[in-house]
């Protein structure tokens, strides 16, 4: 048997995740068990999405996050080096022939780190992925993981690029362009889409979710950001499923949720976040994977950044960096009301079998 040892800790993995658990229950030689770090951790962030998408229990959960750490390590260095502490235990346990991790959270990066440190061959699902923004976390993360990584698994070309543009064909690395599992699950599960319960959408509207640390950590840009929304609503009903984060900072710097025309709404599951993109109008987002979702769904994307990782969403014309300038914000979206995403180019995130070929080929190299 091959022993794979997943790490999962923010909500984009465990979607990938779903989709992979399922593809290695198609191979009797694969052993996975999902090691949970504990990064998001409650039921609307976390719980949904195994009970939902089947996705195989944790066999270890970490239950590691900043709050419950002390005050004084609430750090995201104090939270890491505790993470790739109890990640290395349970490798030392199990010994595993993998270590495979997603995507570019500090979960991500704590498992790189647990597997390297014990020396334990890593795997990295989306791997070769730039923004060259370094004050991203989430840069930060993938540009180490893929440097600890053995088998590099890309989704799209550009990602294979990248890789081979920083040296990677002169290392043991292997790298394989594999198409995107979120294609897969975008795929699967579209015919799952449910509504939300209790919760009266207004009949068109734009689908909103805003969560990176670069817009809302500065009360300035969180501020501008929102009264760029709010004007917006005003002609344009926004719905936003708020992440906790968001939450937190609106709360703390005095917003005021009872006279804002925005419809905000729990986070909610991913069957629910696919009627969501479905019967939008287009989406409004900082999200990595909602960009990509927006095209998977046919709909416009503004993406309050100044860089993405998906370029080819931008060169293809369906996603549009407006960055954080509230009037950019509000010009960009007045024009995509009546705007479909027109464009669609097969291949580019693969045939919707990225799950299947990356266990072959992790099998196929053990
Ligand atoms: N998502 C969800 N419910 C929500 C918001 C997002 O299921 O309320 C899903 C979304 O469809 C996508 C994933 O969560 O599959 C993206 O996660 P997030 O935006 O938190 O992270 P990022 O992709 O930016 O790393």
């Amino acid at each position: 048997m091959i022993k794979i040892a997943t790490v999962v800790g923010a909500r984009p993995q465990f979607v990938k995740a779903a989709v992979l658990s399922r593809a290695f229950r198609e191979f009797p030689q694969a052993d996975e068990f999902i090691i949970h770090t504990g990064q998001h951790h409650d039921t609307s962030m976390s719980e949904v999405f195994f009970q939902e998408m089947e996705i195989p229990k944790a066999r270890y959960n970490l239950g590691i996050n900043k709050e419950n750490m002390e005050v004084g390590e609430q750090t995201p260095a104090f939270v890491l080096g505790k993470t790739v502490q109890e990640i290395s235990r349970v490798l030392s346990r199990e010994k595993p022939r993998w270590v495979l991790v997603y995507g570019d959270t500090d979960s991500t990066l704590a498992g790189a780190l647990a597997a390297a440190k014990s020396g334990i061959p890593l795997i990295h699902v989306e791997a070769g992925l730039r923004s060259y923004n370094r004050l991203m976390p989430e840069e930060l993360n993938r540009v180490l993981t893929d440097r600890m990584s053995d088998l590099l698994f890309c989704p799209t070309d550009r990602a294979v690029r990248n890789l081979q543009e920083e040296g990677f064909g002169h290392t043991s690395s292997k790298i394989f362009r594999c198409g995107d599992p979120m294609q897969d699950a975008a795929l699967y599960y579209a015919k799952k889409a449910k509504p939300i319960v209790d919760v009266r959408l207004p009949d068109n509207f734009i689908l909103c979710t805003i969560h990176r640390n670069e817009n809302t950590s500065n009360p300035t840009v969180l501020r501008q950001i929102f009264q760029a929304f709010e004007q917006i609503a005003v002609s344009m009903p926004v719905v936003m499923p708020l992440h906790p984060g968001t939450r937190k900072r609106l709360l703390e710097n005095g917003y005021d949720f009872a006279r804002s025309p925005i419809c905000f709404i729990e986070p909610v599951g991913y069957f629910e976040m696919i009627y969501l993109l479905q019967h939008s109008r287009f989406v409004m987002t900082d999200s990595g994977g909602v960009q990509k979702e927006a095209y998977f769904f046919g709909k416009m994307c503004l993406t309050l950044r100044e860089e993405t990782e998906w370029t080819e969403l931008v060169d293809n014309h369906c996603n549009i960096l407006v960055g954080r300038d509230p009037k950019k914000i509000t010009e960009a979206a007045a024009g995509l009301w009546n705007e479909p995403c027109k464009s669609f180019v097969p291949g580019l995130y693969g045939k919707g079998e990225a799950g299947r070929e990356i266990a072959r080929t992790i099998i196929q190299n053990s």
